[in-house]
């Protein structure tokens, strides 16, 4: 093969796989394996190409040079896809043998329910209860509170968020991991709180829902 030959042909490469690169920068969102594999085999082509010319020509440094500044954007927008993509998966695949809240957080009288001014149900119990978690799930917040909760933990996975709040004592940090009836800390009487209780919410995407069926549906012997 001869050099003018590989470079007719290096040419032709690198116009289709600049092509590539560019369609697929601008369709991002809809990234699909066909753009994976399209690349994958654009990109060994590339380099088989830098291998043969290398060998024939015996002076392959400046096609070394224009195919690294050919690949180095193609393998960087491919990094980025991976990545947003994993990312998404993590953020909205939901774990664990029970994914969704179910149960109560803790025995104890229901001393306010859910309404247009509550965002949750209010558990009446002595300071120190053990405070459960009603779904599997991982720590996303394990802390102070300024917004009236006192010591809060939430528990998330996929789309819910499980509150308890007023805690005493916190027994987890953000990023464990939670399995349903593991506890989570210690009722208590913190924050915008006028007596000993635990307030439990229930969010689905961030936005409370009334955790009531969910919660106290005794049909189905839903209790931790
Ligand atoms: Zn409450």
């Amino acid at each position: 093969m001869t050099l003018t030959n590989n470079t007719s042909l290096y040419t032709a490469l690198a116009r289709t796989a600049a092509l590539k690169s560019g369609s697929t920068a601008s369709n991002s969102s809809s990234g699909s394996s066909t753009d994976f594999t399209q690349l994958f085999l654009t990109m060994m082509m590339t380099m088989n190409m830098n291998k043969n010319s290398d060998s024939d020509s015996g002076s392959g440094s400046s096609f070394g040079l224009d195919i690294n500044t050919l690949i180095m954007p193609i393998m960087m927008n491919l990094l980025e896809k991976m990545q947003s993509q994993q990312l998404r998966g993590e953020r909205t695949q939901a774990v664990g043998s029970a994914p969704t809240p179910a149960g109560t957080p803790v025995s104890g009288v229901l001393t306010q329910a859910y309404h247009s001014g509550h965002n949750g149900l209010d558990f009446g119990i002595v300071e120190g209860t053990e405070i459960k978690s009603t779904m599997d799930g991982k720590v996303i917040y394990s802390g102070w509170n300024t917004q009236g909760y006192g010591n809060l933990v939430i528990v998330e996975n996929g789309d819910y968020q499980t509150y308890y709040a007023h805690l005493s004592s916190l027994n987890l940090q953000v990023g464990d991991t939670v399995r349903k009836g593991m506890t989570l800390g210690l009722s208590g009487n913190t924050g915008n709180s006028t007596g000993p209780h635990l307030h439990y919410e229930i969010r689905r995407n961030g936005i409370a829902i009334d955790p009531t069926r969910l919660t106290l549906n005794t049909e189905t012997g839903m209790t931790v």
